[in-house]
């Protein structure tokens, strides 16, 4: 059990594509648990590794359904478009209107390895497209309509 600090905005980890994942270790079972424990600490619905500066394609994500926990996540599929407002653990105090695809298909491995498939909607789905973009050095600011203080 790890709570570690949030990145913030301007910190490059933030920035770089994360790698992917080989292979299911104890190490990235001690980041799952570091990530898990972060996120619940920080009040937040998602979190990518590299918010806590391990830049690796790893997020996890509990929108109040449950905790999913996804290595080398992709979406292979989506459809629709919304707009939706999001914040951010990494960008403190700013909030903004995002457009994203309503439903998602994402592929991706459980902490066994095993390869799992989520299909999501809504506030999730919104969730796991945040969280995949910071694997790619995105941050909803960079999408985001009418930023402004939250
Ligand atoms: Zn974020």
């Amino acid at each position: 059990m790890a709570v570690f600090n949030v990145v913030t905005e301007g910190d490059e980890v933030l920035r770089e594509k994360a790698v992917p994942v080989r292979k299911i270790t104890s190490s990235i079972h001690k980041l799952l648990d570091n990530m898990r424990d972060t996120m619940y600490a920080y009040k937040g619905v998602g979190l990518a590794a590299p918010q806590i500066g391990v830049s690796k394609r790893v997020i996890v994500v509990d929108v109040g359904e449950g905790l999913w926990e996804l290595v080398n996540p992709e979406i292979i599929a989506s459809q629709g478009e919304e707009k939706g407002m999001e914040g951010c653990l990494s960008i403190p105090g700013v909030v903004g209107d995002v457009i994203r695809a309503a439903r998602v298909t994402v592929t991706g491995w459980n902490r066994q390895g095993e390869t799992v498939t989520v299909q999501a909607e809504g506030f999730f789905a919104r969730a796991l497209q945040h969280e995949i973009d910071h694997l790619n050095g995105v941050l909803f600011t960079d999408k985001a309509l009418n930023i402004r203080r939250a």
